[in-house]
């Protein structure tokens, strides 16, 4: 995962590459670092945070006009000052950070003790660093040579920015895997693993591509391949702006995140649906519409929270289309060998667009033939390139590790492509359709309705915050929102929390019922409403402690529950959107009560870019 940041050109490299590490910290976390070249490399590293890092060199000689900085998320070796990047060659000429994996490290590393080498970390960068300098050195060639001979000799996945002290102004970067997105200023170059450490100084971007090799110098620009042909840069204009990745006056990124929603849904609506004149425009689907009409199956691929989205879709396609949906675990079904059949449609989610097990997997899908449509949130993203077709969730910069905004927005956006095709296919009555538009449009309102009486939730966080495990449980429609429920908290809490279909709770998790076990039941008004009211029932008999997030008017269930939190009358399809909403506020209230770092819980990254 990590952050990359780099900066070369007339200003002063410190100050970009430490505020650009604050806005890619999401990344990881473990170890901070930078490397200055002036007349000579600086380096500065040191286990912990950004900001530790800057207060621990404060006063330093940090002058210079070419820099590169890495937030670190490990993978090989634990996190401690040494393991931090940037690595330094043997010779003490080269500095590196890499964000990524190289698999085949531990043959490269004997290679290079065979021949004397010694190294000062455990981490596959040191390793890759050293051999790329191993290859200069005895190849007599230029730096940008030897990376790409080392690159055709490395497995795994990379980015890698690289300085070397016989070329004090120039980066040298390389991408596979993992993402790296060039700045175009004037007169300088910004490096980073998004654009967020470049938004205030331009807006005109070159998203550089899988095994593609960029040289980088204050006025110049040059892509390579690895056969060292040149590629012309393309530059895409960002329309983001600064304030979109600021907290803007929220305690934290979450809590901002889960407060955007009626506004980022709306935005992820907006000039798509059309209730009053009954449409859905979605270019992605529109022109590949016949493909998803004849569809035979559509194969949902994701991770965490997108998997949950993704589960939730599984209900409302299979509901309205009629296609038969199957979801997976990228990583699952990456390394099997699944039947892809002709007329199969692959639909991968990722909030950032990055998360390699999900690349990977429809990378292997599309040399087989199938069709990919991407939903993903990063404009520009990898994953979104590679799709065939695709649409957008306009959720906006995701920061808070937990994803919140980004899941509400892929809600949307699925719930959307349901209806466009169901209509298509005319699987759906004209009456329902309409009544299901209607019912979308007016999400972003009723979810502002929900985030005004987030006290209330607050306060059923406080009372439940001891809680040593949590069960959440729901049926249909809200069974997908009780995964997402228990994973939320654990993430955010660090309550061991389960998720678990409401009657599949009989088959085990009963056991763990007692007067100590918070149960949350999401229990909207639905078509199971009856069912889950028993539920509620077996889970009381045995002293288990309620909570249940219910319909507004819902007469029965506050009787029987310890806690109840409302949500305005809906859809089952439209409700999970709603329903969604206070679990996102409890983990958020747990996590603080219990003096979590919300924004960046341990252990985690945002954009899982490594496997
Ligand atoms: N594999 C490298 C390490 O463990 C880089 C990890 C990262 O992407 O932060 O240091």
């Amino acid at each position: 995962m990590c952050g990359i940041v780099g900066y070369t050109g007339p200003k002063e490299a410190y100050p970009i590459v430490i505020t650009g590490l604050k806005r890619l910290e999401y990344r990881g976390y473990d170890s901070t670092g930078v490397a200055l070249l002036d007349n000579g490399l600086k380096v500065y590293k040191k286990k912990g945070r950004v900001s530790e890092l800057e207060q621990t060199i404060f006063g330093k000689d940090l002058h210079s006009h070419c820099g590169i900085g890495h937030t670190r998320w490990a993978t090989h070796g634990e996190p401690s000052d040494r393991n931090a990047h940037p690595h330094v060659s043997a010779s003490g000429k080269l500095a590196m950070i890499h964000n990524g994996i190289i698999e085949n490290y531990a043959q490269l590393k004997q290679e290079l003790t065979n021949k004397g080498y010694t190294f000062t970390s455990e981490t596959d960068t040191e390793v890759l660093l050293n051999f790329i300098e191993d290859i200069r050195e005895n190849n007599q060639c230029d730096l940008e040579e030897a990376v790409r001979v080392a690159l055709k000799r490395v497995t795994g996945a990379y980015v890698i920015l690289l300085l070397d002290t016989d070329n004090p102004d120039t980066i040298i970067a390389a991408r596979k895997g993992s993402p790296l997105v060039i700045g175009v200023g004037n007169g300088e170059h910004f490096l980073g693993s998004d654009a967020s450490p470049m938004l205030e100084y331009t807006k005109d971007v070159v998203y550089v591509n899988d095994y593609e090799l960029a040289i980088v110098k204050p006025d110049e620009l040059i892509l390579k391949n690895l056969g060292n042909e040149k590629i012309t840069p393309f530059i895409t204009k960002l329309d983001i702006e600064l304030a979109a990745i600021e907290k803007g006056g929220y305690d934290h990124f979450m809590l901002k995140e889960i407060f955007e929603q009626p506004s980022t849904i709306h935005d992820c609506l907006r000039g798509r649906l059309d209730a009053d004149a009954g449409t859905i425009t979605m270019s992605g689907i529109q022109n590949n519409i016949e493909h998803f009409k004849e569809a035979n199956r559509i194969i949902m691929v994701a991770c965490g929270t997108s998997w949950h989205a993704a589960l939730l879709a599984e209900y409302i396609i299979e509901e309205l289309c009629r296609i038969p949906v199957e979801v997976e675990y990228a990583s699952e079904f990456r390394y099997r060998n699944p039947v892809i059949n002709k007329g199969d449609i692959i639909v991968a989610i990722s909030q950032s667009g990055e998360t390699a097990d999900t690349l990977v997997a429809i990378e292997r899908a599309k040399e087989n033939g199938a069709i990919i449509f991407g939903i993903v949130n990063v404009v520009g993203s990898s994953i979104a390139r590679i799709s065939d077709g695709g649409a957008y969730t306009h959720a906006g910069p995701e920061i808070g590790v937990a994803s919140t905004k980004a899941f509400t927005g892929q809600l949307a956006v699925l719930t959307m492509m349901a209806l466009k095709i169901a209509k298509e296919k005319k699987t759906i009555s004209e009456e329902r359709y309409r009544k299901l538009l209607l019912e979308l449009e007016a999400v972003p309102e009723k979810v502002d309705a929900i985030l005004k009486n987030a006290g209330d939730v607050k306060k059923i966080a406080e009372k439940y915050k001891s809680a040593g495990d949590a069960l959440f449980l729901g049926r249909g429609y809200n069974f997908p929102i009780a995964l997402e429920g228990a994973l939320k908290l654990k993430e955010i809490s660090y309550i061991h929390a389960e998720g678990y279909p409401a009657a599949e709770m009989k088959h085990g998790p009963i056991a763990l019922v007692d007067e100590n076990l918070p149960v949350i039941f999401i229990a909207t008004q639905d078509s199971y409403h009856e069912k889950i009211v028993s539920n509620i029932q077996e889970i009381k008999a045995r002293k288990g402690k309620v909570i249940a997030v219910i319909t507004e008017g819902d007469d029965i269930i506050p009787g029987m529950a310890d806690d109840v939190f409302y949500v305005p009358p809906a859809d089952e399809i439209i409700a999970p959107m709603l329903s969604t909403i206070p679990l996102q506020l409890l983990s958020y209230y747990v996590g603080i009560a219990k003096g979590v770092d919300v924004d960046k819980p341990r252990n985690l990254a945002k954009s899982v870019t490594v496997e």
